[in-house]
């Protein structure tokens, strides 16, 4: 369970792309693509919704696979911000945090 936080904190157990993903579930496909489309405001295709999870190896949804949150995390050498003693006062993540608290809480449940 713990590795399916995803770097920022996201719980990629409860998203529709990874559920839709490992139950090989286009009808979800079809639905999440829909949802995204218009919560995003981007061009998101059924095609596109493939992902394992941020840590989870296998394949990853277009913008989680190109993530800077990710990609910092990754550099660092850290599994999650949970490991970065800039959690609560960074830049980076500071929008997505402020928009989802609950990612920032599941951040602390790491530690
Ligand atoms: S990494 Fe994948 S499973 Fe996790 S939140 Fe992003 S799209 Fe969903
Ligand atoms: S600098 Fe920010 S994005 Fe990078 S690991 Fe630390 S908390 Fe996460």
């Amino acid at each position: 369970m713990e590795k399916l936080i995803s770097c920022c904190g996201l719980n990629c157990a409860n998203c529709d792309a990874r559920i839709a993903t490992i139950n090989n579930d286009n009808e979800l496909r079809t639905k999440t693509a829909a949802t995204w489309k218009v919560q995003y405001g981007a061009d998101i295709t059924p095609e596109m919704i493939n992902c394992t999870g941020c840590r989870e190896a296998g394949v990853k949804f277009a913008h989680c696979a190109e993530c800077e949150i990710r990609n910092c995390v990754k550099s660092k050498g850290f599994e999650t911000c949970a490991d970065c003693e800039k959690l609560e006062n960074c830049e980076i993540t500071k929008d997505i945090h402020q928009y989802l608290p609950e990612a920032l809480l599941n951040l602390k449940s790491l530690n």
